[in-house]
């Protein structure tokens, strides 16, 4: 078999024939088509062999007809060290070299700066050791929900096969059974309450709003709720600096936190909140993740999650400890996919609310369609609420309505919740 019987573009062919490559070894044959055409493949194959071709090729075919977006990479390789990374990320760069695409290498030892930098700008392929790795992701330096290839290079070879392997995952997708059934030897399975149960502690509501109508209405349920403090959830982080600006301006206690700011910045707000200094803390999900406040009244969903599960991770930081909590989302027309998601998630609908003009339209900005198996109270039949904002700056609430503005397209955050994934087959199998 030649190289171009692959289905490879004469772009990486001529990179091939220019590293003097006659034929594809056995594994590059074998892998090579089926990678080509989305499959799982587990390729067994010793070093030497041309393994790293044999994914490389491809994910640069694959990737080649897409663009870098800034934090977020659209493949990456695992690797289980440094030097073998150093290594991959060269042979990227001779196989792609006719190429337009960006790699990131992501190691330990060097520069973590000179790294954040480059994964601004944008990489279509990271190779990572898994301790800087999740070191920058922690950081907010990397978001992997647009992973669309995930290569783990060399690290279950380095194991041996008589092993007792213990794999804890969040969920059970399709994908994980998959690897257990090749990786693990007949596991015994234990799970626990998927974190909906925290939802017991909850009360959860929907407001059905047009986009135009949601700081008022957001307004609208921090004046009649009794607000000790809240988290409020944005999908992107322009909407995150923009709602917790206009908050500021109307004399609330509120900041804005996102991945984008320093970490000393998150530190600074997060102590601030915890201390009461804040209490609304806007902020995007993958700033918030991994903290922990204890006596949280309020979480409002300013936007429908694109992922059901962080809705599920939203909502229970409050209703902690046995406390009740209240958990409000607005939602629009446009949110359906996601609302649907969400009630799929947490196996029933959400009590739907109306408040005075959340739903009124303007030009072409209809509302959400009311969604709830129970009929819509209006706001005024629920317990009166005090407010968050204080009394000296009741004054300030004159200030302009400015609307946050939105992107049609995400910047940063989650996209779509369904984007990463493995294929539905089972992955073809290599052993060379
Ligand atoms: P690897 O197994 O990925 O470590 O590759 C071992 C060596 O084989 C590397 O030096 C590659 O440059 C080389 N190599 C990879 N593919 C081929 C090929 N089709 N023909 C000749 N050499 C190759």
């Amino acid at each position: 078999m030649k190289f171009e019987d692959l289905g490879l573009s004469q772009h990486i062919l001529d990179a091939i024939k220019d590293c003097g490559y006659d034929t594809p070894t056995p594994i590059q044959e074998k892998a090579i088509p089926h990678i080509l055409m989305a499959r799982d493949v587990v390729g067994l194959a010793q070093t030497g062999t041309g393994k790293t071709a044999g994914f490389t090729l491809p994910m640069i075919e694959i990737l080649a007809g897409g663009r870098a977006k800034a934090r977020m990479p659209r493949s990456l390789i695992l690797s289980p060290t440094r030097e073998l990374a150093a290594q991959i990320a060269d042979n990227f760069d001779t196989y792609g070299k006719n190429c337009k695409l960006t790699k990131a290498l992501l190691i330990g030892g060097s520069s973590m700066e000179e790294q954040i930098k480059i994964m601004e700008r944008g990489a279509d392929v990271l190779i990572a050791t898994p301790g800087r790795l999740l070191d920058l992701f922690e950081r907010g330096k990397i978001l992997l929900n647009d992973i669309k290839i995930l290569v783990i290079d060399e690290i279950c070879s380095l194991l041996p096969p008589m092993r007792q392997t213990l794999l804890f995952s969040a969920t059970m997708a399709p994908e994980i059974k998959k690897l257990t059934a090749k990786f693990l030897s007949n596991p015994r399975e234990v799970a626990v309450d998927a974190p909906a149960s925290t939802a017991i502690t909850v009360e959860q509501f929907q407001v059905n709003v047009s986009p135009k109508n949601k700081n008022s209405v957001l307004e609208k349920i921090l004046k009649q709720e009794h607000v000790q403090n809240a988290f409020i959830f944005c999908n992107r982080k322009r909407d995150v600096d923009a709602v917790g600006t206009w908050l500021k301006g109307k004399g609330y206690k509120a900041r804005a936190m996102h991945g984008d700011m320093a970490q000393s910045a998150r530190t600074q707000t997060l102590d601030q909140f915890k201390s009461g200094e804040v209490t609304l803390l806007v902020c995007s999900d993958v700033a918030a993740r991994g903290i922990d406040v204890s006596s949280v009244s309020h979480v409002i969903n300013y936007d429908v999650p694109f992922n059901p599960d962080d809705y599920v991770h939203r909502i229970g930081r409050t209703g902690r400890a046995g406390e009740k909590g209240r958990a409000w989302m607005l939602v629009t027309k446009n949110d359906d996919k996601f609302l649907d998601s969400v009630i799929k998630r947490i196996g029933k609908p959400v009590e739907v609310i109306e408040i005075d003009g959340s739903n009124s339209s303007s030009g072409d900005d209809n509302g959400s369609k009311a969604r709830s198996s129970k009929p819509a109270p209006k706001a005024k039949d629920l317990p009166e609420k005090k407010t968050a904002r204080t009394a000296d700056n009741e004054q300030k609430s004159k200030a302009p309505n400015k609307k946050p503005t939105r992107s049609p397209k995400p910047e940063l955050l989650d996209e779509d919740p369904n984007a990463a994934g493995f294929g539905d087959e089972v992955p073809a199998f290599f052993k060379m």
